[in-house]
Order: C-alpha cells, then sequence, then structure tokens
C-alpha cells in the first residue's frame, strides 16, 4: 500500500531526503473565522466547533504541508484555568490529535504540540516542576491518541524550550523545539541564537529552529545562525506578517490582534521564503501566526512538492478568454524563488 509506505516514513528520514514542508497557524485564524477569542486565545475550538478545525487542517494538508499540528497550543492546565476550563485539560488534547489525525490519514504526520505555559519562571524552582507536570499530562493524553512527533515552540525562556525537550524525549518521538526571540534576538535568559540551538541540540532535540513573532526577514539570520551552529536539523517556522527592523514582534504592534490584516504578507513572500530557507540548509520550513492555505501552498510551490499549473489550459493572447490573457498576467503566477 503506497498510503502506508508513505506514512511509515517518519521526520527524521523524511528530513534526511529533503526539506519537509510544515504547515500554517492556527488560533489566530480560527479567531478570524469566529471560532476563537481574541485575548486568550485558548484552544478549545476542538470541542466546541470541531468541524471548523478539521476545515483548517483540510485546507493546509490541500495545500501541501507535509506535517499537520494538533491544535494543543496553550491547551496546558494554568492556560485553560484563565478562561475556566481547568477540567477540560484532557478532553481539549484528546479532541485536538484526534481531528489532525482522521484529517491527515496516510497524507500527513501528526505534531503534539506543547507551547510556552507564562507559567516558567527561573527564580521560582518550584515553576519547573509545574511546567513538568503539565507538558506531561498533555503528552500522555497526546500518546493515548497516537502522534508521530512532538513540536515544543514559541518559548522565550530557553529553560522552558529545554524542559519540553526533556518531556517530550521520553515518549521516543521526534522533537522538534523552536524559540521565539521578541525584540532582541535573545532567549530571556541572554543566550544568543547560536547558543539556543546549541543547548537544545546537546538536550537531544532532533530539529531545533525559531518560530512565529517575526516575519520572514527577521527570521531567516536568526535561522542561518543556528544552521551555522549546530549538525542537527534545523526548523523555521516564521509569521506571514510584516514586523519591522523597530519592532520585529508582530504581538507587540498597535495592530494585534485586530487590525493585522493590512499587514499580512502577500503568498508569494511565503513561496520566496521556503526557497530562501531550502538555500541555507534550513530543513523543516513552516510558518506560524497569519500564514494561511495560500501561504503554505505557495511554499509548496516554491519547493517543488506541488506542480505550479494545475492541469491543462488552452492559452491565446490573440484571443483572450480570461483577464489573466488580456492583461498579460499569467507568468507572473511562477512564484519567485
Ligand atoms: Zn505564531
Amino acid at each position: 500500500m503506497v498510503g502506508e509506505a508513505a506514512v511509515s516514513r517518519g521526520l527524521l528520514e523524511r528530513l534526511a531526503e529533503g526539506p519537509v514542508l510544515g504547515d500554517g497557524g492556527y488560533l489566530l485564524e480560527m479567531e478570524k473565522r469566529g471560532y476563537v477569542r481574541a485575548g486568550p486565545f485558548t484552544p478549545e475550538v476542538s470541542l466546541t466547533d470541531p468541524e471548523a478545525l478539521a476545515q483548517l487542517h483540510r485546507e493546509f494538508l490541500r495545500a501541501g504541508a507535509e506535517v499537520l499540528q494538533a491544535l494543543t497550543f496553550y491547551a496546558s492546565e494554568d492556560k485553560l484555568a484563565t478562561v475556566g476550563l481547568a477540567d477540560k485539560v484532557d478532553d481539549i488534547n484528546r479532541a485536538a490529535v484526534r481531528i489532525a489525525r482522521d484529517v491527515a490519514g496516510d497524507d500527513a504526520l501528526v505534531a503534539g504540540n506543547l507551547s510556552l505555559t507564562w507559567v516558567y519562571d527561573p527564580k521560582d524552582p518550584a515553576s519547573a516542576g509545574r511546567v513538568r507536570a503539565m507538558f506531561d499530562r498533555q503528552l500522555e493524553v497526546m500518546m493515548d491518541e497516537g502522534i508521530d512527533l512532538v513540536i515544543g515552540e514559541t518559548y522565550s525562556w530557553l529553560g522552558e524550550a529545554l524542559i519540553a525537550q526533556e518531556r517530550a524525549a521520553r515518549t521516543g518521538l521526534p522533537t522538534v523545539i523552536t524559540m521565539s526571540f521578541e525584540k532582541e534576538p535573545r532567549a530571556y535568559e541572554g543566550d544568543p541564537p547560536a547558543d539556543c540551538a546549541r543547548k537544545l541540540r546537546d538536550a537531544g532535540a532532533d530539529v531545533v529552529g525559531v518560530n512565529c513573532l517575526r516575519d520572514p526577514e527577521r527570521t531567516l539570520p536568526i535561522a542561518a545562525e543556528m544552521r551555522a551552529a549546530v549538525d542537527g536539523f534545523v526548523a523555521c517556522q516564521p509569521v506571514a506578517f510584516r514586523t519591522t527592523d523597530q519592532e520585529p514582534d508582530f504581538t507587540a504592534s498597535p495592530a494585534f490582534p485586530f487590525a493585522l490584516d493590512p499587514l499580512q504578507l502577500p503568498r508569494q513572500a511565503m513561496g520566496a521564503f521556503a526557497a530562501r530557507a531550502r538555500d541555507l540548509g534550513i530543513e523543516y520550513i513552516g510558518s506560524c501566526c497569519g500564514s494561511v492555505a495560500g501561504h503554505v501552498k505557495a511554499m509548496a510551490q516554491a519547493l517543488g512538492k506541488i506542480p505550479l499549473q494545475e492541469g491543462d489550459w488552452r492559452v491565446d493572447y490573440d484571443r483572450p478568454m480570461s483577464a489573466y490573457e488580456y492583461y498579460g498576467h499569467a507568468e507572473r503566477e511562477i512564484p519567485p524563488s
């Protein structure tokens, strides 16, 4: 069976053969569609509107994503308690993995997702134990439902990222651990990206990298620094919003979260990003907040994972039968690389 053969190839085998394409952003898009509350951005949509979440997974899969992240971001106990859902931790994690698994079928890998908890505090020794317990609870449910890898993401504290790696490693599954950098490209502890990458790799992370907050232009140099620092695989998953050198973190912008629309990048920009990431030797190429199916599709096309042209089309500029022919647009449809 081709399908079984395809899905039996795990993340590390795929990465060894060439770039793997991740998916896009979930919570902000679900909020735009009316299924998630802006502000807390908690992921109870897996219980309240499972079909809406399944549809976004389907869109990413159809666009060429090879990994679907279960929407377990912020599905940790203390975070869910802020919206009165502390007793739904298991249900939300279970439903999220089940929904991603159903959509992925044999066509994509499913990642269990661990995110920042907002609880980790190096000045409070008890906090590390609390973070461990919360990650373990999520991982137990995820493993019970069946995941193919663990993605730990959006950590500003390197210490919290290292805890995510420590707990995820106990599953025996491949791990992808990525840092996020706010105004300065430093972990909260002060470690530059290269040191973060080295320490996470030394801790056993199969893939280390950077995700969220920054646009591709302000993320790629960080990924390149990590690339130079480690021999293992590197991941890069920037946002699809335009940021600036003065304000590289889109969540710090006054436009967050309700006026981001004009800052959303065109899909070709994400296609160009994917090609640049590949050329830098980045193996796990994905995207984060603001990246929807059109962006992922442009990335898949730029990486040669899906064709630029979808079926036959008789083009005749002398006798146009489309605006593309009439205005001579057709060649611009090919994403820049
Ligand atoms: Zn993000």
